[in-house]
């Protein structure tokens, strides 16, 4: 008898951190859609076979029980009625278009536009966008990285850095537990290796004994709160004791006067003293950094949703800065981006001269990265302002989750006149939702991240469906299509020619779509639309959805020609784009796309003389602020300090909704201090009440000498709510965003003190 043959191997990637790990998948189950078993991919160009245990639970976000499977519409009494897709697309652009034409497009504000691995979405999106006039947009980037992006745009004059650990002789992680955050390839893998090799550093700032932190080699454990004061007496002794690269500077910077005047002030024993750590170990550390041929640095959400946050970020540019490591292998450089994440921050020079920047319209906050701060949104809905957001789109994304003040948020998205959710699963947004649009899941559709950080080789990941759609889901390309049609914002018109040039070929083309994007406004406002209704038809198994990567390759074609001809892409920009669409499409591991030197970094510092600007007026002012106490929320009553968002084994945002795939009670634990237990009087499994200036919430105690005394630390992603085996809705942990205000922000760039909450801890019972 023969043996059946056994089940295929389908390739694919995790989409639960933005490193996307390629996979291989085998699907299996009564209907034959579970993914039942998971391996790394080995032909994966970046993950090379590698993965975390995360990935083996994939069949919980395929799966979920509150998967969405045809499109809603609310009652007048609040309940939702399933619609048919061309009710819904009709009622949906005729409610935007009326908000449109009486208050005007930029009344209509749009949120998201994917996760870790769904990007396509968000692409998409931009044509609905142009179609309706929304003028102002955000995405949880807006409460992460946008103090950081602005920091980069003035010193580097390019918005995104990445380290170099693979090659690095030091590793300084700030605010970062790579072992569960991950954010670069083989991150566990990595660690170990600069762990164990004696020529190499490991150098964690945070104030956790994190699993990266006891692999150290220098730990500074800093207090909470105080990172400011540890990276400024860092760079206090790199200048204090003549250890600035000053050769690199003379070549490569402007500014330095100003900042090593600054710096010279600084007394580190104070300073050190502030952050809680022993000044020999400060000046241990700057040393090591200084000493180093290759320092790659990451900085994460520990100190960007901190306190003093842009000035963190402005702070770590100086330590690679000053120590000549931008532009150097086994440093800090910029990578070739296929899809920049980050836009461009809008300045001007207002009639004195002062630069000014795009303010929001109703609280006038910095808008960065054409970014709306996400801390600031409930009070540009809720107000009577007649510039006050009307209406949103929310794409892949939830809000009423997974931003600060979740009671606020419900009550400003509830204040709409029209809240239109697409997602894959009701989530808590959807259900404020006048219209949710079910979305296929990332398994079902054509799909790619736009987190490509890697250098010097960069890689691009196209994944193919491993299932069809779901019944009653679209792909959101489709979704906005549909939309941006029954607008009417593109007449076939203006399509026609396009589709027969693609009958042509892509070199054909290519050149009908590039010169009618400089003749007809209408191609050129909505390109990704006009791509996936004229070339997409034309793409192997269904893969309309990469029409739009078509023009990211062109474009990455014509901005880095060199980078693309040393990954193999040569010839006329048209014809490399063409050759690089072609191995993305074809290569269901990924591809490589580019090759650089260090020295490329250099060359990409877009500032007059391509020098870096050392000198921010608006961080130093900060940064002298910090001898006077810096920022700081109130926190009389609440003598704790909560960090809330900690990433563990089991927390993935809130990607997966299903409390199932929770391995451990530690995944929903508040963890805290043996000292505060015995403080309070409960031990590990004890039940405590948490409680802050804005919510209070019944938690689980694990006690972790790890933890700081007055420390406690809550997980991510948790607090979802999800329909039980009888339907029945229960939730499982804590939402963060009960408990954090919107209010407690950074000055500059509006992001929140997520990882300083001031708090208090009572047992219960
Ligand atoms: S969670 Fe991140 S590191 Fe882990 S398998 Fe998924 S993509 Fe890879």
């Amino acid at each position: 008898m023969n043996e059946p043959a056994a089940p295929e191997w389908h390739k694919t990637a995790c989409i639960l951190c933005l490193t996307n790990c390629g996979l291989q998948v085998q699907l299996g189950g009564d209907d034959g859609r579970r993914i039942v078993r998971v391996k790394g991919d080995k032909d994966h160009p970046a993950s090379k076979g590698y993965t975390c245990n995360k990935a083996l639970q994939l069949d919980y976000y395929q799966n979920g029980r509150d998967r969405l499977n045809t499109p809603l519409r609310r009652r007048p009494d609040g309940t939702f009625e399933a619609i048919d897709w061309d009710t819904a697309i009709a009622e949906i652009a005729a409610g935007l278009v009326a908000i449109r034409d009486e208050f005007g497009g930029e009344r209509i504000m749009y949120y998201g536009g994917g996760g870790q691995g769904n990007h396509l979405g968000g692409m998409y999106a931009g044509s609905l966008r142009r179609a309706l006039g929304m003028k102002y947009r955000s995405n949880a980037l807006a409460q992460e990285k946008t103090g950081q992006a602005w920091v980069n745009q003035r010193t580097l004059g390019s918005t995104f850095w990445h380290g170099d650990f693979h090659d690095c002789e030091v590793a300084l992680f700030i605010g970062k537990n790579p072992w569960q955050s991950h954010g670069m390839q083989r991150a566990r893998a990595v660690v170990r290796q600069i762990a164990k090799d004696e020529g190499r550093s490991l150098i964690v700032i945070d104030p956790r004994t994190s699993e990266t932190a006891e692999l150290a080699d220098f730990h500074l454990a800093v207090t909470p709160g105080r990172d400011a004061w540890c990276l400024a007496a860092l760079l206090a002794v790199i200048v204090q004791e003549g250890l600035a690269d000053a050769d690199w500077l003379a070549e490569h910077a402007v500014g330095l006067e100003e900042v090593v005047k600054t710096l010279l002030d600084i007394s580190i024993a104070d300073y050190a003293e502030i952050a809680g750590l022993e000044e020999d170990l400060i000046r241990r550390t700057a040393r090591r950094i200084a000493a180093a041929d290759g320092v790659a640095i990451y900085e994460d959400l520990g100190v960007q949703m901190s306190l003093n946050s842009t000035l963190n970020s402005y702070l770590d540019n100086l330590l690679f800065l000053l120590t000549g490591n931008l532009g150097r292998a086994g440093g800090v450089n910029i990578p070739t981006a296929m899809v920049p994440i980050f836009g461009t921050t809008k300045e001007f020079r207002d009639d004195d001269g002062a630069i000014r920047q795009e303010l929001s319209p109703v609280t006038q906050s910095r808008i960065i990265s054409d970014l709306v701060p996400c801390n600031v949104i409930p009070d540009e809905i809720v107000t009577d302002h007649p510039d006050r957001f009307r209406a949103m789109v929310v794409e892949s994304s939830n809000p009423a989750h997974s931003l600060a003040d979740s009671e606020r948020m419900r009550e400003a998205l509830s204040a709409l006149d029209l809240l239109v959710v697409i997602d894959v699963a009701m989530t808590e947004t959807a259900r404020l939702a006048d219209y949710v649009l079910p979305a296929a899941s990332q398994f079902e559709k054509w799909e790619a991240t736009f987190f490509n950080f890697e250098f010097p080789r960069n890689h691009f990941h196209l994944r193919a469906p491993l299932l069809p759609p779901l019944p009653g889901t679209l792909a959101e390309p489709e979704i906005h299509s549909r939309l941006i049609e029954a607008i009417g914002s593109v007449g076939e018109e203006d399509l026609a020619p396009l589709r027969q040039a693609a009958a042509e070929g892509r070199e054909a083309f290519a050149e009908a779509f590039f010169a009618a994007m400089a003749a007809n406004p209408k191609v050129a406002g909505h390109a990704a639309h006009v791509l996936h209704r004229t070339l997409g038809p034309t793409l192997p198994e269904g893969a309309e959805a990469a029409a739009g990567i078509w023009l990211a390759a062109q474009l990455a074609a014509r901005k880095y020609p060199e980078s693309l001809a040393r990954a193999g892409y040569a010839g006329s920009a048209i014809q490399a784009g063409n050759a690089l669409f072609e191995a993305i499409l074809t290569n269901p591991s990924g591809t490589h796309f580019s090759l650089d030197e260090p020295a490329e970094s250099l060359r990409r510092v877009r500032l007059p003389d391509g020098k870096v600007d050392l000198c921010l007026p608006e961080m130093l002012e900060e940064l002298r602020g910090l001898a006077s106490g810096g920022a700081m929320p109130d926190t009389e009553g609440f003598p704790l300090v909560l960090q809330a968002g900690e990433r563990r084994s089991y927390t993935a945002q809130t990607l997966i909704r299903d409390p199932g795939w929770l391995k451990s009670n530690n995944a929903t634990a508040l963890v805290i201090n043996p000292a505060d237990a015995a403080g309070i009087g409960v031990g590990d499994g004890g039940r405590a009440r948490l409680s802050t200036r804005r919510g209070s919430v019944e938690v689980v105690v694990e006690v972790d000498p790890r933890m700081q005394p007055g420390h406690l630390s809550l997980p991510n992603g948790l607090g979802l709510s999800y329909p039980d085996a009888d339907g029945r809705d229960k939730i499982t942990g804590v939402a963060p965003n009960e408990l954090t205000a919107v209010e407690d922000r950074d000055d500059f760039a509006g992001t929140p003190w997520h990882k300083f909450v001031p708090a208090r801890l009572e047992k219960i019972g």
